[in-house]
C-alpha cells in the first residue's frame, strides 16, 4: 500500500499518552497540514466529543505548546469521538459506520499492550483493515514467546509492511544524529572496527527513581524497560553497516543484522542491581527482586566487531541523569616518550541527552614545558542544547504517510528478545546499591580490565566551554 492514510483513529484517546505526547504531536502535524481530514478518538469515558475537543485543548495548555488557536482550533474540529468498549463487538460496527467513506484508515492502538491483539481481530472482523495500516505502542511483548506471539497475532490482520511497532527512542534526535553523523563522515569509516576499537560503552543513566511508576517498573525491570529496545537499538544503529539506500527497509536490515550477531545474554557477564529502598516504594511486591539497575557485557559477532566488548549499563538512583556511548579506541602501540601512555584517552563520546546533545573526540596533547609529558583532551565536534521535540510527531507524520524506517521491524524486535530472554527470569544475584552512587560495586568487576567505566557528567553548571 501506498500513499497517505486518509483518516486517524487513536485508541486510547482519553489515555495517559494521549494527554501528554500525542495531541500535542498531532497539532503539530496539523500546523503542517500534515494530518488526514478525518480524525477519530475512541475510547470507553463515556464522553461526548464536545469533552474530547476540552480534553485536547487542556492537554495542549497543560503542555504549554506554543501552538497557534487556529491550529488547535482546526485540530479539534477535525476530531470525531466514538464512545465504547473494545472487548465490546458493537464498538467496532459502530466504528465502521463512522469508517464507510474511509478507504486507507491509520489506527493507532495507545491501549494497554494485552488488548493490542483482540483489538486486531475486531477490527478486521469488521472488514476495516483491508487497506489499514496499524500503529502499535510499546511494549511489544514481555519476553521472546509473547513477542513472536503478538507479531503472529498481527501478522495475520496486516502485514509487515503496514504494521508500525512504536519505540519513540528510535525516533529522537540524538538517535537519528548518531546515524547521521556515522555514515555523514568518511574519516570514521577506516577506524570503525576491531583493529582499532578497543570496546563499547553505553550507559543510560537515571538519577530518578520509579515513582509513580513502581508496580508497573516492578513486573518489567531495566532489562525489559530500557535494554531490549531503546540500548540494543542504539548499538545496533552504532554498528551497523551503511545501508545500501536511504529507504526504510534497507535501513532496517542493516540494523536487524547487528542484533542478530549479537549473542543471548545469561552467562555470567551481567550484574544486576537494585537501589536501597526500592522494596519501601508503594507498588512494589515484598521480596521483589526486580533489577533497577543492570550491567552487562556483550559481542557483536560480525568480521567488523568480532573481539570488540560491548559494555551496557542502566540503572536508577543514579548519580546523574544522562545517556552517553563511549567508542574507546586502542592505545598506541609504542609509546614516544618516556611516560606510557594511559588507556582511554582516544574515544569518540555521544552524549544522548536529555539535557544537552555533544559529540566529543579523546585525545591526548602535550603540556607546555621541556618534557614529553602529556595530558587529556577533548575537543567538542559538536554541542547542542537538547531540543524539548518529542519524537512522536516526527513518527506519527512517518506513519501516515507510510514510512517504516523509524520503526521496529518483526525481525529486529524479536532479534532483541533472543538476546535478552535468556536473562529474563535468571535468579542471579541481586546486588543492593546506594542511591546517587553509579550501582553495585560489582558492575565495575565487568570491564576492569578495559579501563573502567566512564561515568557521564550530570547537567552542566560551569560555563558551556569548560568540558571535558
Ligand atoms: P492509560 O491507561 O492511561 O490509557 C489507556 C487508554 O485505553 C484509555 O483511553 C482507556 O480508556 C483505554 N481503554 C483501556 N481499556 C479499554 C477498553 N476495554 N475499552 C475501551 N477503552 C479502553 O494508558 P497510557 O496512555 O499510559 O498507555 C497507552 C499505551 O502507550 C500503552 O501501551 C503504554 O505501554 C504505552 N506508553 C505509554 C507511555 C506513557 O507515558 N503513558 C509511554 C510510552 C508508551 P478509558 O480512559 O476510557 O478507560
Amino acid at each position: 500500500m501506498t500513499g497517505s492514510s486518509d483518516a486517524f483513529v487513536l485508541f486510547g484517546a482519553s489515555g495517559d499518552l494521549a494527554a501528554k505526547k500525542i495531541f500535542s504531536a498531532l497539532a503539530k502535524l496539523e500546523a503542517t497540514g500534515s494530518l488526514p481530514d478525518r480524525l477519530l478518538g475512541v475510547a470507553k469515558s463515556g464522553w461526548n466529543v464536545d469533552q474530547l475537543r476540552d480534553r485536547i485543548r487542556d492537554s495542549l495548555k497543560a503542555q504549554a505548546a506554543d501552538l497557534d488557536p487556529l491550529v488547535v482550533d482546526a485540530l479539534c474540529r477535525k476530531f470525531d469521538y466514538l464512545d465504547g468498549d473494545y472487548r465490546d463487538e458493537a464498538t467496532f460496527q459502530a466504528l465502521a459506520a463512522k469508517l464507510q467513506k474511509i478507504a486507507s484508515p491509520l489506527f493507532y492502538l495507545a491501549i494497554p499492550p494485552s488488548l493490542f491483539g483482540s483489538v486486531a481481530d475486531r477490527l478486521q472482523r469488521n472488514h476495516l483493515t483491508k487497506n489499514a495500516r496499524l500503529i502499535v505502542e510499546k511494549p511489544f511483548g514481555h519476553d521472546l514467546a509473547s513477542a513472536i506471539e503478538l507479531n503472529r497475532t498481527l501478522l495475520r490482520i496486516v502485514s509487515e509492511d503496514r504494521l508500525f511497532r512504536i519505540d519513540h527512542y528510535l525516533g529522537k534526535d540524538p538517535v537519528l544524529n548518531l546515524v547521521y553523523f556515522r555514515f555523514a563522515n568518511s574519516f570514521l569509516e577506516p577506524v570503525w572496527n576491531n583493529r582499532y576499537v578497543d570496546h563499547i560503552q553505553i550507559t543510560m543513566a537515571e538519577q530518578f527513581g520509579v515513582a509513580d511508576r513502581a508496580s508497573f517498573y516492578d513486573e518489567v525491570g531495566a532489562i525489559r524497560d530500557v535494554v531490549q529496545n531503546h540500548l540494543l537499538h542504539t548499538l545496533s544503529i552504532l554498528a551497523m553497516e551503511p545501508p545500501i539506500n536511504a529507504s526504510a527497509q534497507a535501513n532496517r536490515e542493516e540494523k536487524t543484522k547487528i542484533l542478530k550477531a549479537i549473542p543471548p545474554l545469561g552467562d555470567n557477564r551481567m550484574v544486576r542491581g537494585q537501589y536501597q529502598g526500592y522494596l519501601e516504594e508503594k507498588g512494589v511486591r515484598p521480596h521483589s527482586t526486580t533489577e533497577t539497575f543492570v550491567a552487562l557485557q556483550t559481542s557483536i559477532e560480525t568480521w567488523r566487531w568480532s573481539g570488540v566488548p560491548v559494555f551496557i549499563r542502566a540503572g536508577k538512583c543514579l548519580a546523574s541523569t544522562a545517556t552517553e556511548i563511549m567508542v574507546q579506541f586502542k592505545r598506541p602501540p609504542v609509546s614516544i616518550t618516556h611516560e606510557p601512555f594511559p588507556p582511554g584517552a582516544n574515544y569518540i563520546r555521544f552524549r544522548l541527552g536529555p539535557d544537552r546533545v555533544e559529540i566529543g573526540l579523546g585525545a591526548r596533547a602535550k603540556r607546555p614545558g621541556p618534557t614529553m609529558v602529556g595530558q587529556p583532551i577533548e575537543l567538542v565536534v559538536m554541542r547542542n542544547q537538547a531540543g524539548e521535540e518529542e519524537p512522536y510527531e516526527l513518527l506519527l507524520g512517518d506513519a501516515i504517510r507510510g514510512d517504516q524506517a523509524l520503526f521496529a521491524s518483526q525481525e529486529a524486535v524479536e532479534a532483541a528478545w533472543r538476546i535478552v530472554d535468556p536473562a529474563l527470569n535468571q535468579d542471579s544475584p541481586i546486588y543492593e546499591y546506594g542511591v546517587g552512587s553509579m550501582g553495585p560495586a560489582e558492575a565495575a568487576g565487568l570491564i576492569v580490565q578495559n579501563g573502567g567505566w566512564h561515568d557521564p557528567l550530570g547537567p552542566r553548571t560551569e560555563s558551556p566551554d569548560a568540558h571535558p
